[in-house]
């Protein structure tokens, strides 16, 4: 067999182009430059200007020597992965398109594609942990994220110890110093420091640089990655693999699909625990499907303008919203009261973001009121769409938060959570004025 026609050494035929252009005269292109193509080469798909929907659920191997490697490659018995397209639990164009793209905005080394933002922490967490394991976790986590660690996580052995989100260096230091006690008592170790910064959905922030600094005194950094979801500030205000994070993880539901029309989940950051992520991920499925991914790919061509236009759009309505006589305070990242959270802001955010809490002067009753009037604000759950939304979270999303962890997390009565879409900013705040008249 001659070089030319060896079946094993030949790359599979792929979308991927055989030298993606990165550059332009002699500097990297911007994210939103790349969104358009990169990772595609339209001549492998007949011209096709946008990528296809590949809907197939396997791939047909040029030669069974090359389904062997494949195999080895997606098995681990080989370094480096897979190296062709294989079976789409595994991986598919539409979806590696997405993973490749995904990577440049958090500048990670991999991304992986969840079918919700829930598969990808499940799944993190899962291959991260072994029985008599400890995870240290900021607080407060949206509360799917809190329930899986404190109940199914538990239910395999795995227990946890929780920080709030603003903790000093010197609180860090204690608690990281606990739970090592913690791990060592029950026979396990820290695999995994998660974060949620800003937490949903009080917005408070967690020190990625002070977390980073207590992980590395006490704990083996490749054995203790930092994970962090960045649902609320990624990928334009916040960049945390810049301030100390391993792994980013997304509700790609929000911001980056941003049309309230899908839901998905990332994993991005570095290779090293990237494979485990995805070692699990085959086993169990849970990648995205090719139209979510193909709808993606659509919406990360607008991420960036979507995004500048929501957070410009919330800076007016919170100015406004600000001095409201029916309106107790604000809990928006461009007005923070606390030094320590204007510090850490400083040192790791790029932009308020667009989601906020508004404290309404009452409580439940004065909310809903609020809430049932909005005309061009739909009440309805979620984030980061093309429209604005409005809910109550402690009647809502964190209904099944205990009372006394909502009252210490600061998730009362008279809190609403706004997401400001891209609609003309007079008109959300013509609709905010008339709804708090009704209050
Ligand atoms: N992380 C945060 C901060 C969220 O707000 C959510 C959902 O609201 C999730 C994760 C879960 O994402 P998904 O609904 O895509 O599973």
């Amino acid at each position: 067999m001659t070089d030319a026609i060896d079946p094993v050494d030949q790359p599979t035929p792929r979308r991927k182009p055989k030298e993606p252009i990165t550059t332009i005269n002699g500097r990297p292109m911007k994210p939103s430059t790349l969104m358009m193509g990169h990772g595609y080469d339209p001549v492998l798909s007949e011209g096709s200007l946008k990528a296809p929907i590949f809907l197939t659920s396997t791939f047909a191997f040029e030669s069974a020597a090359a389904g062997k490697r494949h195999f080895e490659g997606i098995t681990g018995k080989r370094e480096g992965g897979a190296e062709g397209l294989v079976y789409s639990r595994f991986n598919a164009p539409n979806q590696e398109i997405l993973e490749d793209r995904l990577a440049i905005w958090d500048g990670a080394e991999e991304a992986l594609s969840f079918s919700s933002g829930m598969t990808a922490i499940a799944i993190l967490m899962l291959a991260a942990c072994k029985a008599g394991d400890v995870i240290v976790h900021s607080g407060p986590l949206y509360a799917a994220s809190e329930g899986f660690v404190a109940k199914i996580m538990a239910k395999y052995g795995v227990t946890y110890v929780d920080f709030p989100a603003g903790a000093t260096p010197e609180e860090l230091d204690i608690v990281l110093a606990k739970a090592k006690a913690q791990a060592e008592e029950q026979g396990g170790e820290v695999p995994l420091i998660y974060l949620e910064s800003p937490a949903n959905p009080t917005n408070a922030l967690v020190d990625v640089e002070a977390v980073k600094a207590a992980r590395d005194k006490h704990f083996d950094p490749a054995r203790c990655p930092i994970a962090i979801d960045n649902t609320f500030l990624g990928p334009l205000w916040s960049r945390p693999l810049e301030h100390g994070a391993d792994l980013v993880v997304y509700s790609l539901t929000k911001y980056v699909g941003g049309h309230s029309d899908l839901v998905a989940g990332s994993v991005s950051g570095k290779k090293r625990f990237i494979d485990a992520i995805r070692a699990l991920r085959n086993t169990m499925g849970g990648i995205t499907d090719p139209n979510t991914a193909w709808m993606l790919l659509r919406s990360l061509e607008t991420v960036e303008l979507r995004m500048e236009r929501a957070g410009q759009n919330a800076e007016k309505v919170c100015a406004f919203l600000k001095n409201h006589p029916k309106v107790d305070g604000l809990g928006y990242l461009g007005m923070i009261k606390d030094p320590r959270q204007q510090d850490i802001y400083d040192r790791h955010c790029l932009g308020a973001g667009s989601t906020f809490s508004v404290f309404i002067k009452g409580g439940e009753a004065e909310c809903f009121r609020f809430l049932d009037a909005l005309k061009v604000a739909k009440l309805a759950v979620s984030l980061g769409g093309t429209e604005t939304l409005a809910s109550h979270p402690a009647s809502m999303t964190h209904l099944s938060v205990p009372d006394e962890r909502k009252a210490a997390l600061g998730i009362t009565d008279n809190l609403v959570r706004v997401s400001i879409g891209i609609e003309d900013p007079d008109d959300l705040i013509a609709d905010f004025d008339q709804a708090l008249a009704k209050v």
